[in-house]
Order: C-alpha cells, then sequence, then structure tokens
C-alpha cells in the first residue's frame, strides 16, 4: 500500500457536532423557559437535551431521513393495505418524543398548578429540542397534540381523547380498541381548497343513524402528511356546509375505513415523514361540532398548529446556528480560528439576535395559551399567533442559507443536517398559513376583534420605555393601524413590524444589553439592511456569541 506523502486529513478538522447537551448548552433556552412560566420542566429538560444531542440520536435522524418512506398499496396477492414503510429510525425518533410526551403532555391531566400553568411553555422548550434532531418526526407530534382540543368538543370521542394522551408510541396498523396510543393527523388540503376553504370538494352524508354523528365521506385530500396516523381531521361539505369530522383509518372492526393512498408526494423537505394524496371512498367519518361550523371547530387546531410551527422553526434556526458556530470555533482559517475573523463573528452575531429574537417569540405566544382565560394573554393569543408564525417561519430559510454560507462546502452535503434543515424550514412556512393568509387573518382580526390590537398595542406601548427605537417603531404601527383604508396593502409590514417590535421588547426586558442593543438598533434603526452581517461594528458581537455558543 502506497502511503500519501502528506496527511490527508489535515490537522485540526472541526470535531463532530454531537454528544452536546441542546437544553444545558442553550442559555437563551434556559431563561426564556423559566422566564415564560416553564421553569418546573428545567429537569426533566436537561435529560431531554442530552438525549437530542447525543450521537446516537443524530445518527438515527440522519438514517430517518437518507431511507425516506415508501408506499405500499398492495399486499403480494393483491389487496389492499395502503401501507408507508419508514426505516426503523423513524419509528425510534417518534418513540423518543412520543416518550418524551410531546403529544399530549399539555392536554395530560393532574400536576401541580405550577405546571399545570406552565404546560404549554414546557412542552414547546421540549418540541424545540426535538425539532433540532429532525423536523419531519415533528409534524405528527404537533398535528396530534393541535387535534386534541377539537377532539375533546365531542363527548363521544372520548375514547380517542384518552388513546391520544396516553403514554408512549404505538406503531401498529390496527383498530383504536387494540391501541396503546394513537396519532392523529388534520388534513383539508384538496386540490381547489387551499387558502380558501369553501372550495373544499369532498362530501360527507350522513349515515342515517339515531345518534346522527356518523357520516359516510368521499373525496380526496391533496397533502395528507403522517398516513400512518390513526385518525384525522378533515373538513368535507355536508348538507348543512362544511363541516369537521375525525376520520378513523380503521373501523372499530379493524377494517380499512376507506382511506386509499395514491402516492406519496415527492417534496422539497420533510423526507423522513411522509406526505400523501388520499382518495377517500365510503369512509366513516364522526361529526364534530354542527354541520356548517367546520371552520370554527378546527379554529383551535389551527392556533395550536400554528404556535408549533413556530417552535419547530425556531429550532431549526437553533440547530443551524449552533452547528455555525461549533465550525467556526474549531475550523482555523488564515492563521486563526474563523469566529476571530470580524467579518465572520459579525455574521453569526447578526443571526444568533434572529434566532433569540424568534424564540423569544414562540415561548412568549406559548405562554399566552397556557394562560388564556386572563384577557390580556387572550389577546395576544389572538394577535400574535399569526404574527409569530408569520415572522418566525419566513426568516428561517435566510437564516439557514447563511448558515450553510458560514459552514462552506460541507454544509452543502447531506452528511451535516444543514442541506436537511435548510430544505424542511421552507415547508413550516407553506403549512398552515403562508404569508399572505396570515397577514390576511390579522386583517382580520382587526376588523372582527379591534380590542385584540388595542390591547397588545397598549402592552407594547408600555413595554418600550424610553427606548427611542422601541418607541419609533411602535408609532409607525400604530400609524398604520390609523389608516384603515391603506391596510390592505400595508399588512405584511404591519405584521413584520409588530413581530419585530414584539421581539424588541422582550430582549429590551430579559436579555443582555449586548443582544437587546444589537438587535433593537439594526432591526428598528435608521439603516437598511438586505442581508446578514451589517451594521454591528459597533457591538459587542463577542458577548453576543458567547452567549449563543453551544460549548460556552
Ligand atoms: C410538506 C407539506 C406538508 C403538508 N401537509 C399538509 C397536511 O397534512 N394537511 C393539510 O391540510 N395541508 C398540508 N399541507 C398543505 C399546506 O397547508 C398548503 O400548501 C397551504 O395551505 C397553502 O395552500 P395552497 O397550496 O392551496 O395554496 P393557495 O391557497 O392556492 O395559495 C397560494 C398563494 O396565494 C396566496 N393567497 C391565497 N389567498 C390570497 C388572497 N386572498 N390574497 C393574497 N394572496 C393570497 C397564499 O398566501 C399563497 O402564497 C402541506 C404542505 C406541505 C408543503
Amino acid at each position: 500500500m502506497t502511503k500519501s506523502p502528506v496527511s490527508v486529513e489535515g490537522g485540526g478538522l472541526v470535531p463532530p457536532f454531537e454528544d452536546i447537551n441542546l437544553f444545558s448548552s442553550d442559555a437563551a433556552l434556559q431563561e426564556a423557559l423559566t422566564r415564560e412560566g416553564g421553569g418546573h420542566a428545567q429537569k426533566s429538560l436537561v435529560a431531554f437535551g442530552l438525549v437530542c444531542g447525543s450521537a446516537d440520536v443524530m445518527e438515527r435522524a440522519r438514517t430517518a431521513e437518507d431511507y425516506p418512506p415508501r408506499l405500499r398499496i398492495f399486499d403480494a396477492q393483491g389487496r389492499r393495505i395502503d401501507r408507508v414503510e419508514h426505516h426503523p429510525a423513524y419509528h425510534e425518533l417518534l418513540e423518543m418524543s412520543c416518550g418524551e410526551r410531546l403529544q399530549c403532555e399539555v392536554w395530560a391531566e393532574g400536576g401541580d398548578t405550577a405546571s399545570a400553568q406552565g404546560r404549554q411553555v414546557a412542552r414547546a422548550a421540549g418540541l424545540y429540542l426535538a425539532s433540532q434532531v429532525n423536523v419531519g418526526h415533528c409534524l405528527p407530534l404537533c398535528m396530534t397534540h393541535a387535534a386534541a382540543p377539537t377532539i375533546a368538543m365531542q363527548p363521544e370521542l372520548a375514547p380517542w381523547l384518552s388513546k391520544l394522551v396516553s403514554h408512549g408510541y404505538d406503531a401498529r396498523a390496527a383498530a383504536l380498541v387494540d391501541k396503546r396510543a394513537v396519532l392523529i393527523g388534520v388534513s383539508n388540503q384538496e386540490k381547489n381548497a387551499g387558502a380558501d376553504r369553501s372550495a373544499t370538494v369532498t362530501r360527507a352524508e350522513p349515515a342515517g343513524e339515531p345518534d346522527g354523528r356518523r357520516y359516510i365521506l368521499n373525496g380526496h385530500k391533496w397533502f395528507l402528511s403522517a398516513p400512518m396516523s390513526d385518525a384525522f381531521l378533515m373538513l368535507a361539505q355536508a348538507p348543512g356546509g362544511l363541516s369537521c369530522f375525525l376520520v378513523p383509518r380503521f373501523r372499530d372492526d379493524g377494517e380499512a375505513n376507506g382511506i386509499h393512498l395514491q402516492r406519496l408526494k415527492d417534496t422539497l423537505g420533510v423526507r423522513a415523514s411522509a406526505c400523501a394524496e388520499v382518495e377517500l371512498i365510503e369512509s366513516d367519518g364522526w361529526l364534530i361540532g354542527e354541520e356548517g361550523e367546520g371552520e370554527t371547530v378546527l379554529s383551535e387546531t389551527q392556533m395550536q398548529l400554528r404556535l408549533d410551527l413556530s417552535v419547530v422553526s425556531a429550532g431549526a434556526m437553533r440547530r443551524a446556528l449552533a452547528q455555525a458556530i461549533h465550525h467556526a470555533e474549531n475550523r482555523v482559517v488564515s492563521g486563526k480560528l474563523l469566529i476571530e475573523h470580524p467579518l465572520m463573528s459579525q455574521v453569526l452575531a447578526d443571526l444568533a439576535l434572529d434566532v433569540e429574537a424568534a424564540l423569544a417569540l414562540a415561548l412568549r405566544l406559548a405562554r399566552s395559551f397556557d394562560r388564556a382565560e386572563d384577557s390580556r394573554a387572550a389577546a395576544w393569543r389572538r394577535l400574535m399567533t399569526p404574527v409569530t408564525k408569520y415572522w418566525v417561519c419566513k426568516i428561517a430559510p435566510a437564516i439557514l442559507a447563511e448558515t450553510i454560507e458560514c459552514v462552506g462546502g460541507n454544509a452543502y452535503v447531506e452528511e451535516l443536517p444543514l442541506a436537511r434543515i435548510y430544505r424542511d424550514v421552507v415547508a413550516l412556512s407553506l403549512w398552515e398559513g403562508t404569508g399572505n393568509e396570515l397577514a390576511l387573518e390579522v386583517l382580520h382580526i382587526l376588523q372582527r376583534e379591534p380590542e385584540a390590537a388595542e390591547i397588545v398595542m397598549e402592552e407594547l406601548g408600555k413595554a418600550v420605555g424610553d427606548d427611542a427605537y422601541l418607541e419609533a417603531a411602535h408609532a409607525r404601527i400604530a400609524a398604520i393601524l390609523c389608516e384603515p383604508r391603506r391596510l390592505d396593502l400595508r399588512a405584511r409590514s404591519l405584521v413584520e413590524g409588530l413581530a419585530v417590535l414584539a421581539a424588541g421588547t422582550i430582549l429590551r426586558a430579559h436579555t443582555p444589553a449586548a443582544v437587546s442593543d444589537g438587535f433593537i438598533a439594526t432591526r428598528m434603526g435608521s439603516v437598511t439592511r438586505q442581508t446578514y452581517g451589517q451594521e454591528l461594528d459597533w457591538a459587542d458581537t463577542a458577548a453576543i456569541l458567547r452567549r449563543a455558543s453551544p460549548t460556552s
């Protein structure tokens, strides 16, 4: 064997980013958790952070992605089985996160007052960690969690709820009665019915039984994520209008319930998890609420999903940032560590500001879900759910692209998770509210529930204190709100302005000056920037990076 005259590995290659406790190494997360009322979960999150950051789990995440799900419509004899086969690594990820009760913790009974009040926040912190492992496996967790309040509206569906909140993960394809735990999907998207649900063509006819709750559904769903879930919330046109149904995958006798998988989508991202097109043929569906109230019945599920997608997006950004900082702390370029090069440290610090802002907004929103009976929290939840989802999900692709550049060519290769996360985050902004949909939702809230905006603006007004930039940002939003006739075209400015102002006030009140000064001056100051790594020459970027570093 000939030996290379030079070491092909060179010296000082960047060590793998693994076996890092994703919770204990994240100062911003620990502080936000306590600040927003989830401190009781600290201990279990330390343990979960260790698991999520372990080399073993990261390897499983990579494997689940490398061996995407496969569709098997028929068995060897030609019988329909409508099954999606996942690599065992995918099931192991779901076992891990269901074991942490991310699909059901909020709805489980018991716990002391403090833990009951901070459940959404504590669970959101857990989801933030799980999303750093793999975004795809989070989707069934999010949908199941979000489906619970809608299922709870219909007392006859209590058996579903009790299996939903039971511990663990049960991947078996079986009727409810034979399952230990269940996962629920949410599928409303049809070929022509996206933002406009009134275009739904799937029909639901009453089965004509005395209790009147069973309907027969026929139609089609164009995006159905996690098709191996045990049941799905779906909208369909009943005689009385658009209505919400729970459609199980199997009937009580174990027979398939007419959900025919047609093909799996060849999606840009979230490839570990499947997304199917399905035809419904004489499927049983259980009406939730009343005929014609479908969108209202589903509204809580939609709110919960929007919160979750913000959390997952923030987690995905944190994972990418941590990888980029880790790289810069270990990679030597031109005789010194990359992080010691001022241009690089400015870029990373700039990214860190948005990542911390995204986390702050997401956990602040989770707290408003915990305290929704309080009118001020309810107003925050109402207005800031679409606002947070808009901003947090929209900034993610740009952050991912920049972190890829920070790490360089290796990040464009699939062994590192950045290329995968880059693809994944685009789905999060599409799902359950694209940008315009969310902006229009905010306009709708201004028209129908103007008091929500008044309360939020009042709260933000108090929080700006004597910060001139925050004060000016608040005044700009107030001016937009004062001109209702031009709101249509200014809805996106309004939504983005609200998100950045809210994030700025949280950072100003709770984070070190280096972070809050940097964020507020560059996001609300007079300078216009299009890309990261600018206008922070005056800032304490070293302090920002010490805080954001996964190893400090
Ligand atoms: C990976 C993935 C998984 C998914 N899984 C699911 C799932 O499990 N269940 C499910 O139900 N859906 C799922 N979806 C679908 C997703 O929710 C839809 O893509 C989304 O609702 C947008 O609907 P649409 O594609 O029909 O776009 P459209 O509604 O046609 O919108 C297209 C564009 O027009 C804009 N627009 C719409 N109305 C207006 C208006 N009045 N004014 C200005 N602009 C407007 C929108 O903002 C958007 O930018 C998934 C999507 C992806 C990418």
